[in-house]
């Protein structure tokens, strides 16, 4: 599943390719991703499509794992990826179906005919800009300013806005019994983080996922080091594009550059990098695969 590396990814090409672009008409295949539910029946992809001709995209951005493009209309299309969703920027018509996209890496992912397109916005310019997702748990709203203040407010602070410092994350840790790596996965209480960047900063940190939360904010130096190794490690994956584990792609097709710096998360069974024991999985911790090292990390 796209994280806050991802994410931003996906964001930050998007906006250098379709920010001041206007959109000409939408095409709605598949309405089961959209939201609110009022537009997936009936009448509904067509208002949804209505709503979207002829808007110029102002900018496109991150909030948590979610990519947002600010619409000069005052609407705002959120998309949620989620496990298989992805926004795709398809090349102008009349480009041949295997040339490059005009940057970056790129392969089938993308393409007009894609079977997986589930919304596709044409672009006065020629290009498209599509919402594909095999497996359709992925989501694409589209929200006036009241509906995004309402989705914005129930998520937690951003890890890398400055506000986000040691004594917010203590403050966030400090109310809760459950276990760290729960919390730091919660989008109530921080925005973005997921099974595989919360596996990884706990490793950074030296740090016990199962841990209770309260008792990591109660240590300055554990709450120091979680701080520091969860901000680092995403900072370092958005340098490398993000983790491509399975599914994720970015707005190109391309994959992201950081799986093979994972020091923890998908590493099950091999040796620690810091001390040498072999890395456990295990499913105790809060339901999820974590995976920790049981020498160093307490
Ligand atoms: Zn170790």
């Amino acid at each position: 599943m796209p994280e806050l590396p991802e994410t931003e990814t996906i964001a930050r090409d998007l906006h250098a390719e379709v920010a001041g672009a206007v959109i000409a008409s939408a095409v709605v295949r598949r309405a089961d991703v959209l939201r609110p539910a009022a537009f997936r029946r009936g009448a509904g992809p067509a208002a949804f499509a209505a709503r979207l001709a002829g808007a110029g995209i102002e900018g496109v951005w991150r909030r948590a794992k979610q990519v947002v493009l600010d619409l000069d209309s005052g609407d705002r299309l959120v998309a949620q990826p989620r496990f298989t969703g992805a926004l795709v920027l398809v090349a102008a018509a009349g480009v041949a179906a295997d040339a490059p996209l005009p940057t970056g890496q790129h392969d089938a992912v993308g393409r007009a005919d894609d079977p997986f397109t589930c919304v596709t916005l044409h672009l006065a310019d020629g290009r498209a800009l599509a919402y594909r997702d095999v497996r359709r748990l992925g989501t694409l709203s589209l929200l006036d300013a009241s509906g995004w203040t309402t989705a914005d407010v129930a998520l937690g602070p951003e890890p890398l806005d400055a506000a986000f410092t040691p004594a917010r994350l203590s403050a966030i840790l400090r109310g809760s019994r459950q276990v760290v790596k729960a919390v730091l996965m919660d989008q109530r209480r921080i925005a973005g983080v997921g099974n595989i960047y919360a596996t990884e900063a706990c490793w950074r940190a030296g740090l016990d996922p199962s841990r209770e939360a309260r008792r990591v904010a109660a240590d300055d130096a554990a709450v120091a080091r979680l701080h520091e190794g969860l901000v680092g490690v995403l900072r370092e994956s958005i340098a490398a594009r993000g983790t491509t584990f399975r599914d994720f792609r970015d707005a190109y097709g391309g994959r992201g550059g950081f799986a093979a710096r994972l020091q923890a998360y998908g590493r099950a069974g091999a040796p620690c990098a810091r001390c040498g024991r072999r890395l456990v999985g295990t499913h105790a911790v809060d339901g999820r695969m974590t995976v920790f090292c049981p020498g160093c990390q307490a």
